[in-house]
């Protein structure tokens, strides 16, 4: 009885990914606009601890949990 994913629409457990998990592309779409955005202003102020880390660029649906997620790498 453990590991499966609600789709109910109701709160969701986290992925078994341990990402971020969003219900619809366009949340997920909306949540990255909202990290790069975040992550340009940090550059603006520390550009070299900044820029060490990797920047989400990509959405992409998850087969385990039947949610969207965000990642690093390119599509
Ligand atoms: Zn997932």
């Amino acid at each position: 009885m453990t590991g499966a994913p609600a789709i109910s629409g109701g709160p969701v457990a986290p992925c078994s990914s341990g990402k971020r998990r969003y219900a619809t592309r366009r949340a997920a779409r909306a949540a990255l606009i909202q990290v790069r955005a975040r992550r340009r202003a940090a550059v603006r102020r520390a550009p070299r601890r900044a820029s060490r880390r990797p920047m989400e660029r990509a959405l992409y649906a998850c087969p385990a949990c039947c949610g969207w997620h965000l990642t690093t790498s390119r599509p």
